[in-house]
Parts: C-alpha cells; sequence; structure tokens
C-alpha cells in the first residue's frame, strides 16, 4: 500500500512537471520552427541597376546571389514612392491614409501603433533596426535600435542610440552600418529568433561612393535612355516637375564640382584624408570640364554621364554590404532558417524621362527591386510575374512566423503566390502620393492592372493619364479621352472606385467625385 501510495505521488509529480514544463516546451518547438527573418531596405536604388533584373549599368553580385538563392519579383511596386512614407508601410502593412504618414513634409509617425515587430515580438522574437529608419528618433518594436539621425551622412556618421546618446563612427557608412550589424548578431539572445531589419542610405542623394570606388566606372560611358529627352507632351503633371538631369541636378551639391559656391556641407564631414582622396578624383574632373565649356546638351549628358558614375558607385558599396550579411548568416550557420527579404523603399529613375529621384507612378519610382530568400520554402531561381507590394511584407512576416494577421492589416501574405502552393496574386495595385512640395510633383492616385495603368493627377495638375504598358512601356503616350478607350477608361475607373472603397481612402474618394472631364 505504501509502496503503491508513493508509486502514484511519483506518477503525479511527473505528471506535473510535465504539465508545467510542456508550455515551454511548446514554446521552445515554436521557437525553433520559426524561421529568423532579415530584411535589408535600401533607399532610392533603381531595378535598373541591378544585374539580376538584367541591368547592363553594373554587376551585383550579391543582390543576385540572394535573387538565385530564392525568388526575384519583378512586379514588386510601393504604394507611395517616396522614403519615409514607405518604411511606415513597411512597419505597418497600411497605406498611407492609414498608418498616418503620408508625405516627408507634414506627416509624424506614430510608433505607437499596431506594428508586425511588435507581433513578433509576442511570440518571442528579438528586434532590431539598424540603420537609416528616419521616421522620427524614437521607434518602437525593437529590442535594440541604432539608428542615422534623419538622412544621416554618408561620410563619419552619427548614429542614435536606445539610451539618448549619439555614437560618432569614422568610416564610410553602408560599411559602418554592415559593423553594427555583425555586432548585434554576435550579440543577440540566440535561444530567440531575431527579425532584423537593417536601413541603408545607399543609394540616396547625393549619391557619394566610398574613396576606394570612386573610380569604378570612369572609363564607362552610359548609354542615355531613349526617353531621356522627354518632352512629356500630353502629360501635364510630368511636364510641370522639378527632377531633372537637366535643370534640377545642382552641380556642386550632387555632382561634387567642389569649388563652385554649392558645396553645401557634401565634403565637410571628411576627414582630411577622404577629402583629400575627394579632391583628387572630382578636383581634374571639375578643371577639365571648366577647360571645355560645354553648352545645352553636351553639357546635359555631361551631368548624367556623372550622376550615373556616382549613383552606381555608391550602389556597388551597397551591394558588399549586402553580401556581408549573407556572409554572416552563412558563416554562423543561419541560412538555412533565416528568411532574407531585400528591397528598396522605391525606385529611382536612372535619366529616363530625363530625371532623377521618384515619387511618380509611372513605372520606374513605382516599382522597387524585390527578392526573397526562404530556404524549404521558396524554391531557389524562383523568377515571380505576380503584383507584389510593400504592404505585403508585415502580413508575409507574420505569417512566416505563424502569427494571426489583423483585420485592419491591408496587404496580404505572399507566401501562397511565392511558394507556389496558389498562383493567384492580385489582378490589379493602388497607388497614392500625397506630398505637394519637393520637385513639384503632384499629389496622385492611380490603379494598375496587368496591361493598363490609370493615373488621376490633383491639386498641382488636375488631369487623368491613361497608359497601356503592352503598348506603351515607358509610358510617354497619354491615350486619356482618346477614341477607342471610352470602354478601358470607364472599366479602370470603375475597378480604380473600387480600390479606394477597399482600403478606404477618402481623400481619393473625394477627388474621384470631382469631374474635370
Ligand atoms: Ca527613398
Amino acid at each position: 500500500m505504501n509502496k503503491f501510495f508513493t508509486s502514484v505521488v511519483k506518477s503525479l509529480s511527473l505528471a506535473i512537471l510535465l504539465l508545467l514544463f510542456l508550455p515551454v516546451l511548446a514554446q521552445q518547438k515554436n521557437n525553433s520552427d520559426r524561421p529568423n527573418i532579415v530584411i535589408i531596405i535600401s533607399d532610392d536604388h533603381a531595378f535598373q541597376a541591378i544585374s539580376a533584373y538584367g541591368s547592363q549599368l553594373m554587376q551585383t553580385p550579391n543582390m543576385d546571389r540572394l535573387a538565385k538563392g530564392g525568388a526575384l519579383l519583378n512586379r514588386a511596386y510601393v504604394t507611395n514612392s517616396i522614403c519615409d512614407p514607405s518604411r511606415a508601410v513597411l512597419l505597418t502593412g497600411k497605406y498611407s491614409h492609414k498608418n498616418g504618414f503620408k508625405d516627408n513634409e507634414t506627416s509624424v509617425f506614430d510608433h505607437g501603433q499596431d506594428l508586425f515587430v511588435k507581433r513578433l515580438q509576442e511570440v518571442g522574437y528579438e528586434t532590431a533596426w539598424i540603420g537609416k529608419q528616419h521616421l522620427g528618433n524614437k521607434p518602437q518594436g525593437f529590442d535594440y535600435w541604432e539608428i542615422l539621425p534623419g538622412q544621416g551622412s554618408y561620410f563619419n556618421p552619427d548614429f542614435l542610440k536606445m539610451d539618448g546618446t549619439r555614437a560618432h563612427y569614422e568610416g564610410y557608412v553602408s560599411d559602418i552600418i554592415s559593423d553594427l550589424t555583425e555586432g548585434w548578431l554576435n550579440e543577440r539572445d540566440a535561444s530567440k529568433p531575431f527579425c532584423l531589419v537593417v536601413g541603408h542610405k545607399a543609394t540616396h542623394r547625393t549619391w557619394m561612393p566610398d574613396t576606394g570606388d570612386l573610380d569604378m566606372f570612369e572609363n564607362v560611358t552610359f548609354p542615355l535612355p531613349h526617353n531621356f529627352y522627354d518632352g512629356y507632351e500630353g502629360r501635364e503633371a510630368a511636364k510641370v516637375q522639378d527632377m531633372t538631369i537637366a535643370k534640377t541636378m545642382i552641380m556642386g551639391y550632387d555632382l561634387k564640382m567642389l569649388t563652385g559656391v554649392e558645396n553645401e556641407g557634401t565634403v565637410n564631414r571628411m576627414t582630411p584624408e577622404q577629402r583629400k582622396k575627394y579632391q583628387e578624383f572630382y578636383g581634374p574632373i571639375e578643371a577639365d570640364l571648366k577647360q571645355r565649356n560645354l553648352q545645352g546638351r553636351e553639357l546635359v549628358e555631361w551631368k548624367y554621364q556623372r550622376y550615373m558614375k556616382d549613383y552606381l558607385a555608391t550602389a556597388a558599396s551597397l551591394d558588399r554590404n549586402v553580401g556581408r550579411v549573407l556572409d554572416y548568416l552563412d558563416e554562423n550557420d543561419l541560412t538555412d532558417n533565416t528568411v532574407v527579404i531585400y528591397l528598396s523603399d522605391q525606385g529611382f529613375y536612372l535619366g529616363e524621362h530625363g530625371w532623377f529621384d521618384k515619387r511618380f507612378m509611372y513605372e520606374e519610382s513605382f516599382r522597387t527591386p524585390m527578392f526573397v530568400r526562404y530556404p524549404g520554402v521558396i524554391k531557389p531561381g524562383t523568377v515571380s510575374d505576380d503584383f507584389i507590394m510593400n504592404l505585403d511584407i508585415a502580413p508575409t512576416l507574420l505569417d512566416v512566423a505563424n502569427v494571426e494577421i489583423p483585420d485592419d492589416v491591408q496587404g496580404e501574405s505572399f507566401l501562397p503566390v511565392l511558394s507556389k502552393k496558389s498562383a493567384t496574386g492580385r489582378d490589379a495595385m493602388f497607388y497614392h502620393y500625397y506630398e505637394n512640395g519637393e520637385h513639384s510633383v503632384s499629389p496622385h492616385f492611380g490603379i494598375r492592372t496587368k496591361r493598363y495603368k490609370l493615373i488621376r493627377f490633383y491639386k498641382r495638375v488636375e488631369s487623368w493619364e491613361l497608359f497601356d504598358l503592352t503598348k506603351d512601356a515607358n509610358e510617354m503616350e497619354n491615350l486619356y479621352g482618346k477614341p477607342g478607350y471610352e470602354k478601358i477608361t470607364a472599366k479602370l475607373k470603375k475597378e480604380l472606385g473600387k480600390l479606394i472603397e477597399q482600403y478606404e481612402d477618402t481623400e481619393a474618394a473625394q477627388v474621384m467625385a470631382q469631374k474635370i472631364d
């Protein structure tokens, strides 16, 4: 009896112990099932400058390596083609009018709102943002952050730290972001899955290459995009913009012709050694330019060549630093259990329509480069033509972590599409750009289907534009109001109206209600 009693007690104790530890065991199991997440988000990086996308301008071996290891997204788009609103969409999975960060000039990001990283924290992820975030200086949802103040600096940048202090690092910003990233990865709590966002400053204006990369493209003459001398016929908003290489690009500030009056702090932060390298490089170029006294188109094309050389050399360092993160994952046995997403906050013009900058719903800035590597789920070498948006990243990563996607998130997980479990993505995308200031780009919204794009400009310019992308991929001929397009226009307006209703965009709904034709 006594023996029996002891044995019952022992069994009960074992059962209680098991019950006590089961949740812990289950949590551990869940955590080991939950992959790590690395998002690398660059700034103003054009898909036209990435060899994985067929670019002839330069080689990007590390981006290509990421693309080959997972999926290359041919039709990845942003909801609002401008830096900080795009990052706000990334964090919330909601359009700008819902997350409250509509433009760079008047919006303040509410970090207190629901962010996907906060949901990841709840299920045991350790989260970090390192590099450029540019959504104020008090991030939330991150166990660790170290971010550039505002736009940050290419050389010898300061960083804001969690304890309210500023750190100052000597060196080139893209390298320093990798150093800090590796430092955090080394120090993290290895018992937890992690979600790390690496925010790069490159390739934002003013495209300052690392000193070792300055002459990388000196012997290359880049072909002019065929619509470089676009006259903007039939496209009023394109006509009134202020973002051309010809007129808007500044010789001193943008193109480092440093003895001019416009050196605007470009080199002020440099060490004497860095400054010497810049002066030794750009000095003779400037002297040669003065001596040649170029005018008109010759001068514009000279500016284009200089822009491309600087932009691409800046992108070369970005690519190397993407490689550093991939190397770290390889060397630390993390690759197989880590989802890696590379994207830019939007696309960028490399001379198409005569432009630099972004903002427009035209393809070069509406689109963004995006690669997604997810070993065991996405087949290496996948090429996707599905419509995927930056809006989808938050819900996708909640899906990855097996966390329920909140009802008010407006994006959709793209895992089913990319893993080919179900091949149907969205048929149409809604876009809305709000800012009405810098570069004089008119606010606009619109719809893009597989074949057509319909855009409504308002405030600065009141107009509609319609493009048939199968016939006019470069969006040069506005078909709106032309005979034969009445039916498709009416159909697209109806579909656009539905998307506006679906996403609850009241500003767009009000503009739609104003007839201008
Ligand atoms: Ca940007």
